[in-house]
Protein backbone atom coordinates (compact mmCIF):
# COMPACT_ATOMS: atom_id res chain seq x y z
CA UNK A 1 0.00 0.00 0.00
CA UNK A 2 1.22 3.47 -0.68
CA UNK A 3 1.58 6.22 1.90
CA UNK A 4 -0.03 8.64 -0.50
CA UNK A 5 -3.32 8.91 -2.16
CA UNK A 6 -3.83 10.01 -5.50
CA UNK A 7 -8.00 10.14 -5.33
CA UNK A 8 -9.64 12.68 -6.50
CA UNK A 9 -7.30 13.57 -9.38
CA UNK A 10 -7.43 12.89 -12.70
CA UNK A 11 -4.83 11.70 -15.04
CA UNK A 12 -3.68 11.57 -18.71
CA UNK A 13 -1.52 9.21 -20.20
CA UNK A 14 -0.12 9.49 -23.58
CA UNK A 15 0.94 6.16 -25.31
CA UNK A 16 -0.84 4.44 -22.30
CA UNK A 17 -1.57 1.15 -23.49
CA UNK A 18 2.07 -0.22 -23.88
CA UNK A 19 5.15 -1.03 -22.44
CA UNK A 20 6.03 1.86 -20.15
CA UNK A 21 2.96 4.36 -20.94
CA UNK A 22 0.65 0.82 -19.25
CA UNK A 23 3.04 0.80 -16.43
CA UNK A 24 2.27 4.39 -15.61
CA UNK A 25 -1.16 3.89 -15.93
CA UNK A 26 -1.56 0.99 -13.74
CA UNK A 27 0.10 2.72 -10.79
CA UNK A 28 -1.49 5.85 -11.24
CA UNK A 29 -4.55 4.05 -10.78
CA UNK A 30 -3.50 2.05 -7.73
CA UNK A 31 -2.89 5.36 -5.89
CA UNK A 32 -6.37 6.38 -6.69
CA UNK A 33 -6.66 8.65 -9.80
CA UNK A 34 -8.63 8.08 -12.42
CA UNK A 35 -6.89 7.53 -15.56
CA UNK A 36 -7.11 8.41 -19.07
CA UNK A 37 -5.55 5.82 -21.40
CA UNK A 38 -4.62 7.48 -24.94
CA UNK A 39 -3.37 5.37 -27.92
CA UNK A 40 -2.70 5.55 -31.21
CA UNK A 41 -2.96 2.02 -32.12
CA UNK A 42 -5.98 -0.69 -32.04
CA UNK A 43 -8.63 0.36 -29.72
CA UNK A 44 -8.80 -3.05 -28.20
CA UNK A 45 -5.46 -3.24 -27.14
CA UNK A 46 -6.16 0.38 -24.64
CA UNK A 47 -9.31 -1.27 -23.68
CA UNK A 48 -7.05 -4.22 -22.35
CA UNK A 49 -5.19 -1.35 -19.81
CA UNK A 50 -9.02 -0.42 -19.17
CA UNK A 51 -9.90 -3.46 -18.27
CA UNK A 52 -6.84 -4.31 -16.03
CA UNK A 53 -7.59 -1.33 -14.19
CA UNK A 54 -11.54 -1.36 -14.00
CA UNK A 55 -10.63 -5.17 -12.69
CA UNK A 56 -8.02 -3.73 -9.88
CA UNK A 57 -11.47 -1.49 -8.37
CA UNK A 58 -10.09 1.69 -10.49
CA UNK A 59 -11.56 3.94 -12.91
CA UNK A 60 -10.04 4.28 -16.42
CA UNK A 61 -11.30 4.74 -20.24
CA UNK A 62 -9.10 4.44 -23.73
CA UNK A 63 -9.34 7.90 -25.86
CA UNK A 64 -7.67 7.34 -29.01
CA UNK A 65 -5.40 10.62 -30.52
CA UNK A 66 -2.40 11.26 -32.77
CA UNK A 67 -0.27 13.30 -29.95
CA UNK A 68 1.33 15.32 -33.23
CA UNK A 69 -1.78 16.46 -34.35
CA UNK A 70 -3.12 19.36 -32.82
CA UNK A 71 -7.10 19.11 -33.72
CA UNK A 72 -6.65 15.26 -32.03
CA UNK A 73 -4.92 16.84 -29.00
CA UNK A 74 -7.45 19.36 -28.42
CA UNK A 75 -9.86 16.89 -29.06
CA UNK A 76 -8.70 14.65 -26.85
CA UNK A 77 -8.91 16.71 -23.68
CA UNK A 78 -12.46 18.07 -24.57
CA UNK A 79 -13.49 14.59 -24.23
CA UNK A 80 -11.44 13.95 -20.93
CA UNK A 81 -13.01 17.03 -19.57
CA UNK A 82 -16.71 15.75 -20.38
CA UNK A 83 -15.81 12.61 -18.99
CA UNK A 84 -14.07 13.20 -16.14
CA UNK A 85 -14.10 16.88 -15.35
CA UNK A 86 -10.79 18.46 -15.95
CA UNK A 87 -7.27 17.09 -14.90
CA UNK A 88 -4.25 17.17 -12.44
CA UNK A 89 -1.89 14.95 -13.70
CA UNK A 90 -0.38 15.28 -17.61
CA UNK A 91 1.79 12.04 -18.40
CA UNK A 92 3.86 13.00 -21.68
CA UNK A 93 5.16 9.68 -22.39
CA UNK A 94 4.02 8.89 -26.27
CA UNK A 95 7.05 8.13 -28.33
CA UNK A 96 9.22 6.01 -30.80
CA UNK A 97 12.28 5.18 -32.83
CA UNK A 98 12.95 5.72 -36.17
CA UNK A 99 16.46 4.89 -36.87
CA UNK A 100 19.26 5.19 -39.45
CA UNK A 101 22.30 6.09 -39.73
CA UNK A 102 22.80 9.89 -40.20
CA UNK A 103 23.89 10.43 -43.70
CA UNK A 104 20.62 7.81 -44.95
CA UNK A 105 18.26 9.28 -42.20
CA UNK A 106 15.25 10.96 -44.04
CA UNK A 107 13.62 14.14 -42.96
CA UNK A 108 10.46 11.85 -42.79
CA UNK A 109 12.61 9.66 -40.16
CA UNK A 110 13.66 12.90 -38.44
CA UNK A 111 9.90 14.59 -38.61
CA UNK A 112 7.89 11.50 -37.77
CA UNK A 113 10.42 11.65 -33.97
CA UNK A 114 10.16 14.98 -33.41
CA UNK A 115 6.68 15.90 -34.40
CA UNK A 116 5.25 12.72 -31.59
CA UNK A 117 8.59 12.88 -29.23
CA UNK A 118 9.01 16.45 -28.99
CA UNK A 119 6.14 18.40 -30.41
CA UNK A 120 3.43 15.75 -28.87
CA UNK A 121 4.52 16.96 -26.05
CA UNK A 122 4.38 20.24 -26.22
CA UNK A 123 0.53 20.48 -27.65
CA UNK A 124 -0.74 18.03 -24.52
CA UNK A 125 1.80 19.92 -22.09
CA UNK A 126 -0.12 23.33 -23.41
CA UNK A 127 -3.40 21.90 -23.10
CA UNK A 128 -2.67 20.51 -19.13
CA UNK A 129 -1.60 24.16 -18.61
CA UNK A 130 -4.39 25.68 -19.84
CA UNK A 131 -6.80 23.46 -17.61
CA UNK A 132 -4.22 24.02 -14.59
CA UNK A 133 -4.21 27.74 -14.65
CA UNK A 134 -7.82 28.16 -15.50
CA UNK A 135 -8.55 26.21 -12.54
CA UNK A 136 -5.72 26.55 -9.61
CA UNK A 137 -5.31 24.65 -6.74
CA UNK A 138 -8.18 22.28 -5.17
CA UNK A 139 -6.79 21.82 -1.49
CA UNK A 140 -8.43 18.87 -0.96
CA UNK A 141 -6.86 16.96 -3.75
CA UNK A 142 -3.36 18.22 -4.32
CA UNK A 143 -1.33 21.49 -2.80
CA UNK A 144 -0.28 21.73 -6.91
CA UNK A 145 -2.47 23.52 -9.58
CA UNK A 146 -1.20 20.64 -11.78
CA UNK A 147 1.82 18.23 -12.36
CA UNK A 148 3.44 17.30 -15.92
CA UNK A 149 5.80 14.25 -16.20
CA UNK A 150 7.42 14.32 -19.25
CA UNK A 151 8.59 10.85 -20.02
CA UNK A 152 12.69 11.70 -21.40
CA UNK A 153 15.68 9.21 -21.16
CA UNK A 154 19.20 8.56 -20.56
CA UNK A 155 19.16 10.24 -24.22
CA UNK A 156 18.88 13.73 -23.28
CA UNK A 157 22.49 13.26 -21.77
CA UNK A 158 23.66 10.02 -23.39
CA UNK A 159 24.58 11.12 -27.32
CA UNK A 160 23.62 8.46 -29.50
CA UNK A 161 24.77 7.50 -32.98
CA UNK A 162 22.46 6.30 -35.20
CA UNK A 163 19.18 7.35 -32.97
CA UNK A 164 20.36 11.15 -33.53
CA UNK A 165 16.98 12.18 -34.24
CA UNK A 166 15.71 10.41 -31.04
CA UNK A 167 18.60 11.82 -28.46
CA UNK A 168 17.48 15.54 -30.66
CA UNK A 169 14.07 14.86 -29.64
CA UNK A 170 15.13 13.50 -25.60
CA UNK A 171 17.45 16.79 -25.60
CA UNK A 172 14.43 18.88 -26.51
CA UNK A 173 12.29 17.59 -24.54
CA UNK A 174 15.39 18.30 -21.16
CA UNK A 175 15.09 21.83 -22.13
CA UNK A 176 10.93 22.49 -22.90
CA UNK A 177 10.27 20.50 -19.32
CA UNK A 178 12.34 23.10 -17.61
CA UNK A 179 11.65 26.48 -19.34
CA UNK A 180 8.61 25.42 -18.77
CA UNK A 181 9.12 24.02 -14.78
CA UNK A 182 10.43 28.17 -14.24
CA UNK A 183 7.30 29.78 -16.63
CA UNK A 184 4.67 27.89 -14.52
CA UNK A 185 5.91 27.66 -11.17
CA UNK A 186 4.47 30.88 -10.08
CA UNK A 187 1.58 29.41 -10.96
CA UNK A 188 1.83 26.21 -8.44
CA UNK A 189 2.35 24.03 -11.68
CA UNK A 190 5.21 21.18 -11.34
CA UNK A 191 6.81 20.20 -14.42
CA UNK A 192 9.45 17.31 -14.69
CA UNK A 193 11.12 14.41 -16.61
CA UNK A 194 11.68 10.61 -15.76
CA UNK A 195 14.83 9.53 -17.82
CA UNK A 196 14.79 5.93 -17.37
CA UNK A 197 17.74 3.92 -19.31
CA UNK A 198 16.98 0.66 -20.45
CA UNK A 199 12.91 -0.43 -19.77
CA UNK A 200 11.95 -3.79 -21.31
CA UNK A 201 9.51 -3.18 -23.67
CA UNK A 202 8.25 -3.20 -27.76
CA UNK A 203 10.44 -0.27 -28.19
CA UNK A 204 13.48 -1.59 -27.73
CA UNK A 205 12.92 -5.52 -28.30
CA UNK A 206 15.73 -6.18 -30.65
CA UNK A 207 17.50 -4.97 -27.66
CA UNK A 208 16.91 -7.74 -25.18
CA UNK A 209 15.13 -10.32 -27.19
CA UNK A 210 17.99 -12.43 -27.27
CA UNK A 211 20.32 -13.89 -25.05
CA UNK A 212 23.21 -12.72 -26.68
CA UNK A 213 21.77 -9.17 -27.15
CA UNK A 214 20.65 -8.51 -23.36
CA UNK A 215 24.16 -10.25 -22.73
CA UNK A 216 25.74 -6.68 -24.55
CA UNK A 217 22.97 -4.40 -23.21
CA UNK A 218 23.62 -5.39 -20.12
CA UNK A 219 27.33 -4.63 -20.18
CA UNK A 220 26.16 -0.75 -20.10
CA UNK A 221 23.30 -1.26 -16.83
CA UNK A 222 25.92 -1.78 -13.98
CA UNK A 223 22.51 -2.80 -11.84
CA UNK A 224 22.60 -5.80 -14.25
CA UNK A 225 19.17 -5.75 -14.99
CA UNK A 226 17.07 -4.62 -17.07
CA UNK A 227 14.19 -2.09 -16.07
CA UNK A 228 10.63 -3.25 -15.96
CA UNK A 229 7.49 -0.51 -16.73
CA UNK A 230 6.41 -1.51 -13.01
CA UNK A 231 9.62 0.41 -12.36
CA UNK A 232 9.10 3.52 -13.98
CA UNK A 233 5.15 3.56 -12.95
CA UNK A 234 5.81 3.40 -9.59
CA UNK A 235 8.14 6.51 -9.69
CA UNK A 236 5.92 8.08 -12.20
CA UNK A 237 2.87 8.01 -9.61
CA UNK A 238 5.28 8.89 -6.70
CA UNK A 239 6.30 12.11 -8.03
CA UNK A 240 2.65 12.92 -9.32
CA UNK A 241 2.38 13.04 -5.37
CA UNK A 242 2.29 15.56 -2.60
CA UNK A 243 5.38 13.54 -1.58
CA UNK A 244 7.23 15.16 -4.40
CA UNK A 245 5.47 18.48 -3.76
CA UNK A 246 8.56 20.51 -3.90
CA UNK A 247 10.19 18.80 -7.17
CA UNK A 248 10.16 20.86 -10.19
CA UNK A 249 12.33 21.29 -13.53
CA UNK A 250 14.33 18.14 -13.38
CA UNK A 251 15.07 14.99 -14.26
CA UNK A 252 14.94 11.72 -12.11
CA UNK A 253 16.81 9.19 -13.82
CA UNK A 254 15.83 5.31 -13.19
CA UNK A 255 18.54 3.54 -15.44
CA UNK A 256 20.32 0.82 -12.99
CA UNK A 257 23.19 3.39 -13.82
CA UNK A 258 23.33 3.30 -17.16
CA UNK A 259 24.45 7.82 -16.75
CA UNK A 260 27.05 6.57 -14.77
CA UNK A 261 29.43 5.64 -17.48
CA UNK A 262 30.10 2.58 -16.76
CA UNK A 263 32.43 1.50 -19.24
CA UNK A 264 35.03 4.02 -17.06
CA UNK A 265 34.21 1.54 -14.09
CA UNK A 266 37.73 -0.71 -14.48
CA UNK A 267 39.74 1.79 -16.25
CA UNK A 268 40.83 4.56 -13.09
P1 LIG B 1 6.26 1.42 -26.51
O1 LIG B 1 6.49 1.33 -27.96
O2 LIG B 1 5.82 0.23 -25.75
O3 LIG B 1 5.23 2.58 -26.19
C1 LIG B 1 5.15 3.78 -26.91
C2 LIG B 1 3.73 4.26 -26.88
O4 LIG B 1 3.62 5.50 -27.60
C3 LIG B 1 2.78 3.27 -27.58
O5 LIG B 1 1.61 3.15 -26.80
C4 LIG B 1 2.49 3.94 -28.90
O6 LIG B 1 1.26 3.57 -29.46
C5 LIG B 1 2.49 5.40 -28.45
N1 LIG B 1 2.58 6.32 -29.58
C6 LIG B 1 3.45 6.32 -30.61
N2 LIG B 1 3.15 7.31 -31.45
C7 LIG B 1 2.06 7.94 -30.96
C8 LIG B 1 1.27 9.03 -31.39
N3 LIG B 1 1.53 9.67 -32.53
N4 LIG B 1 0.22 9.43 -30.62
C9 LIG B 1 -0.07 8.77 -29.48
N5 LIG B 1 0.64 7.72 -29.03
C10 LIG B 1 1.69 7.32 -29.76
O7 LIG B 1 7.62 1.99 -25.90
P2 LIG B 1 8.01 2.46 -24.44
O8 LIG B 1 9.36 1.96 -24.19
O9 LIG B 1 6.95 2.13 -23.46
O10 LIG B 1 8.12 4.04 -24.66
C11 LIG B 1 7.39 4.98 -23.88
C12 LIG B 1 8.23 6.23 -23.70
O11 LIG B 1 9.37 5.92 -22.92
C13 LIG B 1 8.75 6.84 -25.00
O12 LIG B 1 8.67 8.26 -24.92
C14 LIG B 1 10.20 6.40 -25.02
O13 LIG B 1 11.01 7.28 -25.75
C15 LIG B 1 10.51 6.42 -23.54
N6 LIG B 1 11.70 5.64 -23.15
C16 LIG B 1 11.70 4.27 -23.27
C17 LIG B 1 12.83 3.57 -22.88
C18 LIG B 1 12.91 2.07 -22.94
O14 LIG B 1 14.00 1.53 -22.71
N7 LIG B 1 11.85 1.35 -23.22
C19 LIG B 1 13.94 4.25 -22.38
C20 LIG B 1 13.89 5.64 -22.28
C21 LIG B 1 12.76 6.31 -22.67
Amino acid sequence: MNSYSLKGQVALVTGGDSGIGKGVALQLARAGAKVAINHVDAHEVAELTVDEIVSAGGEAYAIHADVSNEAEVQAMFADLYQRFGTIDILVNNAGLQRDSKFVDMTLEQWNTVLGINLTGQFLCAREAAREFIRRGVVAETSRAAGKIICMSSVHEVIPWGGHVNYATSKGGVMLMMKSLAQELAPHKIRVLSIGPGAIQTPINHSAWATPEALEKLLTLIPYNRVGQPEDIGKLAAWLASDEADYITGTTIFIDGGMTLYPGFADNG
